[in-house]
């Protein structure tokens, strides 16, 4: 707690010390001008040579100050310290001998909290000393606990973001999830539909994967399907493109402003990915590694159909893939996307 005393006299300045000494208060400050003063604050002052400072003290909790004094006046150090955001919380209180209680309109104005005529009564200045102080300490606590608030609330915000983003990926591949898919879904139906442009769907699903846990178990499974979603991951370019692990071994590819065609190539590629991962798989009955099989279905959102229209189409060409051989793709039966 440290209290700036500035007042062109030495007389003033050493009787506020004394007064303020005698209540206990140490750590007393002493500027025989303003410009004294805002060097110990550390304040620049533009065009006026700062007075060489003793040592600098950044933490002053009152600041006694003259109204008049030669230089620079108490008016104008008000301004300057009110302006300073690191300052500018500090109590000011104005001594003013009595002919000068016109300035004390213009004092206030300056951001001065509260005024002592000179000359002055020790107990006044005592008591108002006190009260300043008091409230100082309850405004710095409130302002701490503000801050504190402020701080809780962005962690709060942030941890809530983590957990929004953790509760739609999926927690072995880190990949989106069937919820994270399903949101992705509704957001891309409802674009599409006010863009009236094609959406794609591509639903995958690993060939003879029992078989592969079986043959390798299931570490070595899950080992797969974190594989088979980096290859995913690697082949899809297109920002807007979102892979998700739809469910067990199944994948799903959201391909907004996407028609059949690209749907095809795409899903093309993907299973091109899969195949040259090269992982072995004996068990399988359509290669002697990992290939997974596709089926796709594109539509024009619209208001008569739902994304699950899509999925459903999209499911159905994935069995024919299936039935067809597997390590294939199919696309969407025309007659599949209009049910
Ligand atoms: P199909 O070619 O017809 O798709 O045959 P499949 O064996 O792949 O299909 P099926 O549905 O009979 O078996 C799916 C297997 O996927 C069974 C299940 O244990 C396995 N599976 C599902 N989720 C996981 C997982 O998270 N980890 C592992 N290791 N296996 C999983
Ligand atoms: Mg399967
Ligand atoms: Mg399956």
């Amino acid at each position: 707690m440290s209290i700036l005393v500035v007042d062109d006299s030495e007389d003033v300045r050493l009787l506020i010390k004394t007064f303020l000494n005698s209540a206990g208060y140490k750590d007393i400050l002493l500027a025989d001008s303003a410009l004294e003063a805002l060097a110990l604050l550390d304040i620049p002052c533009e065009g006026l040579k700062s007075a060489p400072s003793k040592k600098k003290n950044l933490d002053v909790d009152i600041i006694l100050l003259d109204v008049v004094m030669p230089e620079m006046d108490g008016i104008e150090f008000c301004r300057i310290v009110k302006a300073s955001e690191q300052h500018k919380d500090i109590p000011i209180v104005m001594t003013t001998a009595i002919d000068e209680s016109k300035l004390l309109e213009v004092a206030f104005d300056s951001g001065a909290i509260d005024y002592l005529s000179k000359p002055l009564n020790k107990i006044e200045l005592l008591a108002r000393v006190r009260s300043i102080l008091k409230l100082k300490k309850e405004t710095d606590q409130r302002k701490a606990r503000e801050l504190e608030l402020v701080e809780l609330n962005r962690a709060l915000f942030s941890a809530n973001e983590r957990l929004k983003e953790l509760s739609s990926l999926d927690g072995l591949t880190g990949i989106s999830n069937r919820r994270g898919f399903d949101e992705r879904l509704e957001e891309e139906w409802n674009r599409g539909r006010r863009s009236v442009t094609p959406l794609s769907l591509i639903l995958l699903d690993i060939d003879f994967f029992k078989f592969y846990n079986d043959t390798y178990g299931h570490l070595a499974g899950d080992e797969c399907l974190i594989s088979v979603a980096n290859s995913f991951k690697k082949t899809l370019h297109r920002p807007a493109d979102s892979l998700a692990r739809y469910g067990g071994e199944e994948f799903a590819v959201i391909l907004p402003e996407t028609n059949e065609e690209g749907a095809l190539k795409i899903a093309e590629d993907l299973r091109k990915a899969a195949e040259s991962m090269g992982l072995q798989h004996e068990t399988s009955k359509v290669a002697d590694h990992v290939t997974v099989s596709l089926g796709t279905a594109t539509m024009i959102p619209s208001e008569g159909s739902a994304p699950s229209d899509l999925i459903d189409a999209a499911d159905k060409a994935l069995y024919r893939a299936k039935e067809e051989g597997r390590n294939r793709v199919k696309a969407a039966l025309q007659q599949e996307e209009n049910t």
